[in-house]
């Protein structure tokens, strides 16, 4: 960080949009595919045809709950719907339904750790539900613009925290953790490119020690969790060199281009609507009773944080070996699928986090796949303790041979020649390189015992490296101890 840096805080809200994976829209029973031809998902609810009713997507309630639980929110009793007023090409309401005065969900937490090791919390304003608009098309023709309302009226989370991130890594760290919170929740796939997940990001500066916020800009149009990161950069840098040359901060929205790394201004706040929000009057007021909340949270899949404790307390594993475990939902559940099966925890952790995660990472289809099954990891962690298979051999040769095939470890066993040698064939080699070095058995019994090693390759050399090192070793020094 630069001396001028140095001089400045940087505080960060983020409003994160979080598309719920339910099958139909919030108040239509459309469905919400994504990827289908435009205007394909449209009934005359979506389009606002006069006389046309909304009616509430219960699933769409629960999922919010849902994320209001993962994120210690309070959960509220009774809301509201209301409409937010503007006029957009969009939105053939002309209004958005959303909640303004009773959000679902208020206050919360979410802890992220943060590279050093250390934890910060941060502070949730509210989660409330509403509509998604539809989607202006610009770039498809050069004269107009194209309307698709396929995502007209797809239910949405809103999440607010309040002016409590101080710094790029803490927000980057945040979205990952609310990324991973939604997967696992099963309420949203969490795609950014394909905008299940949207971010924006309310940005402001003051120097150290003061107390007054400053002005804050609005930054959209971010498509991934780093260029999140990139456009906090640039805001702060931005901002500080106003600052510095008496200039002033506009109160505005800008956008931020991926390409260049920089943001340019959209529109200033003074031309923004008043939305006027007022309350919905074709919605009657919904409430959550206390069985249903407790049939939600009773129901509700395991989160993050849940799993990192459950692994820690039941599996013995190390918190930074839980965390990475997991990292995603598939690894947690795989890890835990196949601890049902062997009690060799941390061999299995170890594999997951090892071979398993480099496959995995190599992978670039959308949708990375396992690359051996809950079966054969469990044979093969088995086979290396119960000592059929040494450990090297397991790494250079069986792993790379049971990627992508269907086949049982003791099949590649014999395939590929790798079965450990008996314990009785071990001696008969170990007595037969005994024999044929006598001086040397000498020197070692007199003290040169680095003369070990010379052993060691010998053995190996004649059972083609199938020798379990450490029985071996074990079977040696027994050996040269006793021999006379
Ligand atoms: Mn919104």
């Amino acid at each position: 960080m630069s001396d001028l840096a140095s001089k400045y805080e940087l505080i960060v809200g983020l409003e994160v949009h979080i598309q719920l994976a339910t099958e139909s829209k919030l108040f239509a029973s459309d469905s919400t595919a994504f990827g289908k031809n435009p205007n394909s998902n449209v009934s005359v609810i979506t389009l606002a045809h006069p006389g046309t009713m909304p009616k509430l997507n219960r699933k769409a309630i629960e999922y919010a709950v849902r994320m209001g639980l993962a994120c210690n929110c309070e959960i509220s009793r009774y809301c509201i719907f209301d409409r937010k007023n503007y006029f957009y090409p969009d939105l053939p309401k002309g209004f958005q339904t959303t909640q303004d005065k009773t959000p679902i969900c208020i206050g919360g937490n979410v802890p992220v750790s943060l590279k050093n090791g250390n934890e910060v919390d941060v502070t949730l304003n509210r989660i409330h539900l509403e509509e998604d608009a539809g989607k202006s098309i610009h770039d498809e023709d050069s004269s107009d613009s194209m309307i698709d309302l396929n995502r007209a009226g797809v239910p949405l989370v809103e999440l607010v925290t309040e002016p409590c991130i101080e710094s790029s890594e803490v927000a980057m760290s945040f979205l990952t953790e609310i990324r991973k919170i939604v997967r696992y929740l099963e309420i949203c796939d969490g795609n950014m490119e394909q905008g299940s997940l949207r971010c924006d990001a309310n940005i402001s500066i003051r120097k150290k020690g003061d107390k007054k916020l400053g002005q804050k800009v609005e930054v959209k149009n971010m498509n991934s969790i780093r260029n999140v990161g990139r456009a906090i950069e640039y805001e702060f840098n931005r901002q500080i060199e106003l600052k510095e040359n008496d200039d002033s901060i506009i109160s505005e929205t800008r956008l931020f281009d991926a390409n260049t790394g920089t943001t340019s201004s959209m529109r200033t706040k003074e031309e923004l609507n008043d939305y006027r929000y007022f309350p919905e009057p074709d919605l009657s007021p919904f409430t959550v009773s206390e069985e249903w909340l407790k049939e939600i949270q009773n129901n509700m899949p395991a989160t993050p944080g849940m799993k990192r404790e459950k692994f820690i307390s039941e599996f013995g594993l190390s918190p930074y070996d839980a965390g990475v475990l997991t990292d995603t939902k598939m690894t947690a559940d795989y890890f835990e699928n196949v601890c049902q099966k062997t009690t060799h925890y941390k061999q299995v952790a170890n594999w997951i986090m090892g071979p398993i995660k480099s496959v995995i990472n190599e992978d670039d289809s959308d949708e990375p796949a396992l690359p051996i099954t809950e079966n054969q990891l469990v044979e093969l962690v088995e086979a290396i303790a119960n000592g059929k298979l040494s450990h090297s051999l397991a790494m250079k040769k069986v792993f790379p041979a049971l990627v992508d095939s269907e086949k049982s470890i003791a099949e590649l066993l014999s395939e590929l020649d790798v079965e450990t040698v008996s314990q009785d064939d071990i001696s008969d080699v170990i007595l037969k390189v005994v024999n044929a070095f006598p001086d040397k058995v000498k020197a070692y019994q007199n003290g040169k015992k680095n003369l070990l090693g010379m052993f060691m390759g010998e053995v190996m050399k004649q059972t083609h490296g199938k020798a379990d090192p450490k029985k071996t070793n074990e079977l040696l020094l027994e050996a040269l101890e006793k021999k006379n």
